[in-house]
């Protein structure tokens, strides 16, 4: 297990969260290496999407907005890094927190609690 330096929960909502797209994603287990730059414990977690593949998602509800996992390079993260998402797949884009929900939740459907949902584009 990666050492993470916060497992506490989140004060407030950031303006932006990290999304991993699934297509662009090398895969869990294979990479990791977004779970290795993030800070936040359990942040970003192993998902299986539509072809059954195992694939990093990021908890909308633990991201910080840190940028921390993102390509070197890739305008949508801010600050200064020295690793993320390898170039070759640039996988992570950091998202407006707002429309982040609005599509998790047109996806589960309004009832559902779209903190608790983890993000793929
Ligand atoms: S932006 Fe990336 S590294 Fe930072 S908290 Fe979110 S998922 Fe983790
Ligand atoms: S670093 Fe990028 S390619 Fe590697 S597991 Fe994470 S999202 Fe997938």
């Amino acid at each position: 297990m990666w050492t993470k330096l916060q497992n506490t929960p989140r004060k407030r909502a950031p303006r932006k969260v990290a999304v991993v797209d699934p297509d662009r994603c090398f895969g869990a287990f294979a990479c990791s290496i977004c779970q290795a730059a993030c800070p936040v414990e359990d942040c970003i977690v192993e998902e299986k999407d539509a072809n059954d593949r195992w694939v990093c998602a990021v908890r909308i509800d633990k991201c910080i907005g840190c940028g921390l996992c993102v390509t070197i390079g890739n305008p949508t993260a801010p600050g200064k890094r020295d690793f993320g998402c390898p170039a070759d797949y640039d996988a992570i884009d950091m998202v407006e927190y707002g429309d982040v929900v609005a599509a998790v939740e047109s996806e589960v459907g309004a009832d559902a609690p779209a903190e608790s949902e983890s993000a793929t584009a």
